[in-house]
Formats: C-alpha cells, structure tokens, sequence
C-alpha cells in the first residue's frame, strides 16, 4: 500500500479510516506530507498558480506589445527625420 493511502495518524497511529485532515485523536495533521501537498496542489494551490500564471504572462504580452508599438514609433520618426533631412539637404 502505497504511504499516502495508509490513513493511520502519522503523529499517534490512530487508524483513520474516514480520513481526517486532522487526526480525531491527538488533533495533528493525520496524514503525511507529500499526500496533503498534492492535495493541495489539485486544489487552492494548483488553481491559484494557474490564474498568476495567465495574469503574468498576460502583463508581459502587452508589455511586449506597447515596446513593439515603441519601437515601430520611434522607427518611423526616425525614417521622417531622415527623410526630411534628405529633402532639406
Ligand atoms: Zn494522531
């Protein structure tokens, strides 16, 4: 059996069988770590991350675009500059 299905207490040993976050016996977390992380993970954690990471990569992209946008801009009056320049001189 695989550790994270074993649902004695991991503190006191007490069988828990209905899986309790807590162990009804001695009131520390019942179960091991790495079963209450990916728990966590599928849940608040692994939902949270997503919507950062769709925000993050959303900031960067308009950022990306408004240096495009800078760029191009500043290409273009220096193309006008040039241009004048070379009408001028
Ligand atoms: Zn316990």
């Amino acid at each position: 059996m695989p550790p994270y299905l074993n649902m004695n207490c991991i503190h006191c040993k007490t069988p828990n069988p209905e899986q309790w976050f807590y162990c009804r016996s001695c009131g520390n977390k019942a179960s091991e770590p790495i079963y209450t992380t990916n728990l966590f993970m599928q849940s608040e954690i692994g939902k949270r991350s997503d919507i950062e990471f769709s925000k993050v990569s959303m900031d960067s992209h308009i950022n990306k675009i408004n240096k495009d946008k800078i760029k191009k801009s500043n290409k273009f009056w220096k193309e006008k500059v040039r241009q004048s320049g070379v009408l001028n001189g």
